[in-house]
């Protein structure tokens, strides 16, 4: 069935996907119509059933078809889908975000992690004044304009160095430099202090494989946008929720003026959010000039169901999660290193990635330097087993709490096979 799908996907919708990654153009092969998600499984249309480490890319970190999940969007679907007019909903999820995240203040929903970022940097340089932004190379912020430049997902992926249809006007005032690179950040500010508006950043560079920052990393990021009057916007949309209650920002101890928010916020809908401190949030409109709107822009089915996850995750379920990826990790290393095949899981959290390298990984260069012919045989061999992994080797692999310790095992028994036959 996926085959006869794909065909007819192929036939009417570029490359039979709606995002590039979906694919199977990084690993080879026909990607699979899935049909049925429940719990940690996934059910293809050919009636295969997976244990899915994709997760939607994140937003379900409950698992598939919470029913908790599922009785909120239901509800709010029966009331009315959608108004046009403000709702409770939005100012309860508005309300859960603040009192998680430490230095937002308020914040705005819209559809979309690229309209996060997006919105965040328009409110950035509005409040700065400022034109140029930083970002660091193998980083992914969505798919807006300016962002598209050395990106991470897809377009590393697909080995993209730009994308055409990005005018070099869009791209002009993007500055790229590696990440965990200090000297290269320092001297950008040297050549452009004052017209810079702020750095862009994922607290974990987690699309591009999992690459965490080097010590202190954050801290000098911090100290340089302060010295220079610019802003520090942490691209949270797959950290956020994710990582901690308050997301990365609290696990790491950050400080960032804005944040967007994306992926675990929606429960599975589309909805992301950015916010930041009140001065810079004025500046939006109708308060302040800088424009930004959106007609399903805080969705209330996607807030009912957003707002439904948030609150079923307290400590507990990150304790099971980081307790999930231990086993999940410390089981695949072990798995690799008995038969011999050099691999390097890169976490923070519950967040991991697997390069197939022999060494630590700390910016794009090296993640490209991995073997991705190797990624892609030992995500079709975990397929055949019965285990739906990134259809990448520059994605991260996701846990949720509807994950059990015998699918752990599970994964990792089918890992110690399909290892074995990697070595050659
Ligand atoms: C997924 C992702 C985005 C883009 O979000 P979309 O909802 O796909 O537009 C932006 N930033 C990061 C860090 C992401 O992981």
């Amino acid at each position: 069935m996926s085959e006869s799908l794909f065909a007819r996907a192929e036939a009417v919708i570029p490359g039979g996907v709606n995002s590039p990654v979906r694919a199977f153009r990084g690993v080879g092969g026909t990607p699979r119509f899935m049909a049925k998600g429940e719990g940690p499984r996934v059910t293809d249309e050919d009636g295969r059933t997976y244990i899915d480490y994709v997760m939607s890319w994140g937003p379900l970190i409950l698992g598939h078809s919470h029913p908790d999940v599922v009785a909120a969007a239901i509800d709010a679907t029966r009331t009315g889908s959608s108004y046009g007019a403000p709702t409770r909903g939005e100012v309860e999820l508005a309300e859960e975000i603040v009192a998680r995240i430490p230095g937002v203040d308020q914040v705005r929903c819209v559809s979309s992690g690229t309209e996060a970022t997006m919105s965040a940097i328009r409110v950035g340089r509005g409040f700065t004044g400022r034109d140029k932004i930083i970002k660091f190379a193998g980083h992914y912020h969505g798919h807006g304009d300016a962002l598209l430049v050395e990106a991470g997902s897809g377009v590393a992926t697909l080995g993209l160095p730009n994308s055409p249809g990005v005018t070099a006007g869009a791209t002009g005032d993007t500055i790229v430099v590696p990440w965990n690179d200090r000297d290269a950040v320092t001297a950008a500010f040297e050549a452009h202090g004052d017209d810079i508006a702020l750095i862009i950043c994922e607290p974990v560079a987690a699309n591009m494989g999992v690459v965490p920052a080097a010590d202190g990393y954050h801290r000098f990021l911090r100290d340089i946008t302060r010295d220079h009057g610019a802003l520090l916007l942490v691209d949270e949309v797959m950290t956020g929720f994710r990582l901690a209650r308050g997301g990365a920002t609290e696990l790491l101890g950050l400080e960032p003026d804005l944040i967007a928010f994306g992926k675990v916020v929606g429960g599975g809908f589309p909805l992301a959010a950015f916010g930041g401190r009140r001065e810079i949030m004025s500046q939006l409109a109708p308060v302040g000039p800088v424009y930004q709107a959106g007609t399903l822009s805080g969705n209330p089915v996607a807030v009912a169901a957003g707002l439904t996850q948030l609150r079923l995750l307290d400590a507990d379920a990150y304790a099971r999660l980081d307790a999930l990826a231990d086993r999940l990790i410390d089981g695949l290393a072990e798995a690799f290193s008995d038969a011999g095949v050099p691999a390097c899981i890169q976490r923070v959290g519950n967040l991991f990635g697997l390069f197939f390298t022999d060494t630590a990984v700390t910016d794009y260069e090296g993640a490209r330097a991995a073997d991705h012919d190797r990624y892609g045989r030992f995500f079709h061999g975990m397929l055949a087993e019965g285990h739906y992994l990134p259809p990448s080797g520059y994605e991260a692999m996701f846990v949720s709490t509807a994950h059990t310790e015998d699918d752990i095992d599970a994964t990792v028994a089918a890992a110690a096979r399909v290892a074995a036959t990697l070595a050659e």
